[in-house]
């Protein structure tokens, strides 16, 4: 019925079990939009432990995932890496798929297992399971995983669930009742943090892997002020909410420094005096951000589309507060809305010159601003044009896990011997 997996939360628990150097609580939520939260601004959203977070915490206004759909994003959160670069791409990932995160990658979890940390992966998982579950979190880095491997509709899935306690609790409806739920094992952790004497030894950070699935009218997430959702590279598909958390370290405030979940393996690298993997990151350091509230070391952000490919390279690319969008698309995940640009009629068009957004006058993506006769502004594009061509000058393409296609063979299976698959899979 759904594609609204956010209650299906996802933590990856680093932890050191002494008191120096941190624990690590990284909580991943999928398809939660930029205005689904209390903290953030929705007036019928009930997320009183998340907004504890907040309240304790930094919140971030400017924060980015990589890609507007699942796979390619969680890739991005694990490598430090666009996923142009690890091969997830185009799309996401399937059941029966051959492909996976590729296992010369290097994981948060594999920077982390040198230093003597235990490593944990809990929920949707996402980046293949391969023959013999050769791509499971057990093979990149984590010592346990519990959770389901895919998106909860690529299996008998459930509708958006809320417990006893949650349903009916809240005036948004089923999805705010399945966020409350959300929320509430979220505070559940915190209190085993608590409990365990651990939270000032501990950073918590909460992000999402891409925008809301807008398709589903009440029933999908929010972008609030933000333009689309899920599928697109408007901001609506890839600015999330972020907060990080971590009393006596993180002095609470709202920071409005660009940052990305790229960002966070180089962070926590960083935090744990881990070695930073040899390979081309695309993360910066994130902690004088948290630590100390300063200027960030990111200054741009790219946005690949679901598909990308050599051929159209990177849709938009984001230079401090401006944003230029070189293509534009809409995207079916982002139908429904009012919008003409979001849906999926909104064919692929190419901008030339980009259209470019004031993002911190306007954050909507309203107003391209007008270029003729304006001197600063075309010194403006002349640097986007040059900030592109350098990156995309550093882009090297890895090969397509996802082209590799599917095996219904491997498929997770409730009664793995039975024939033929998927068909027999009905337990
Ligand atoms: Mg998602």
């Amino acid at each position: 019925m759904d594609n609204i997996g956010f209650f299906v939360l996802n933590t990856f628990l680093f932890c050191t079990c002494s008191a120096s150097p941190p624990n690590f609580v990284l909580l991943f939520a999928d398809d939660l939009g930029f205005g689904d939260l209390s903290c953030y601004g929705h007036p019928s959203s009930l997320t009183p432990n998340l907004d504890r977070l907040a309240a304790g915490g930094l919140r971030f206004t400017d924060f980015y995932c990589t890609s507007p759909v699942c796979s390619p994003s969680r890739a991005s959160l694990l490598t430090g890496r666009y996923q142009t670069r690890s091969g997830i791409y185009p799309g996401v990932l399937y059941p029966g798929s051959r492909g996976g995160l590729p296992l010369n990658e290097t994981t948060i979890a594999e920077v982390l297992k040198p230093m003597g940390y235990a490593t944990a992966a809990i929920g949707k998982w996402h980046l293949g399971v391969g023959a013999n579950g050769m791509f499971l979190p057990t093979r990149q880095g984590f010592d346990h995983y519990l959770g389901i491997p895919y998106s909860h509709d690529m299996h008998t899935h459930y509708p958006q669930y809320a417990g006893q306690g949650a349903a009916g609790r809240t005036l948004r409806g089923p999805f705010g009742d399945a966020l409350f739920e959300f929320d509430n094992t979220i505070g559940n952790l915190l209190t085993t943090l608590e409990k365990t004497g651990v939270t000032n030894n501990t950073l918590v950070f909460f992000t999402s892997d891409n925008g809301p699935e807008l398709m589903r009218l009440s029933r999908g997430g929010n972008a609030g002020p933000l333009k689309c959702g899920k599928g697109t590279t408007y901001e609506g598909g890839m600015r999330e909410p972020a907060i990080a958390f971590w009393p006596g370290t993180i002095r609470p405030g709202v920071t409005h420094e660009m940052a990305s979940t790229l960002d966070i393996l180089p962070t926590i690298a960083s935090l744990a005096g881990a070695k930073l993997p040899q390979v081309m990151l695309d993360g910066v350091d994130m902690t004088e951000i948290l630590v100390n509230q300063e200027k960030s070391k990111r200054e741009t952000m790219v946005f690949y589309p679901t598909d990308p490919a050599e051929k159209y390279g990177l849709f938009a690319l984001r230079l401090g507060k401006y944003k230029a969008h070189f293509y534009t698309q809409g995207a079916t995940h982002s139908g429904t809305t009012p919008d003409q640009d979001c849906p999926v009629f909104a064919v692929l068009k190419a901008h030339d010159p980009p259209l470019i957004f004031d993002l911190e006058a306007d954050p909507s993506e309203h107003y391209p601003l007008p270029l003729t006769g304006k001197p600063d502004l075309q010194a403006l594009l002349e640097r986007i044009k040059k900030v592109k061509e350098q990156f995309e000058a550093s882009m090297v393409f890895g090969e397509s896990q996802i082209s590799k296609g599917t095996d219904p063979d491997l498929e997770p299976c409730c009664n793995p011997q039975c024939s033929p698959k998927p068909g027999c899979c009905k337990c």
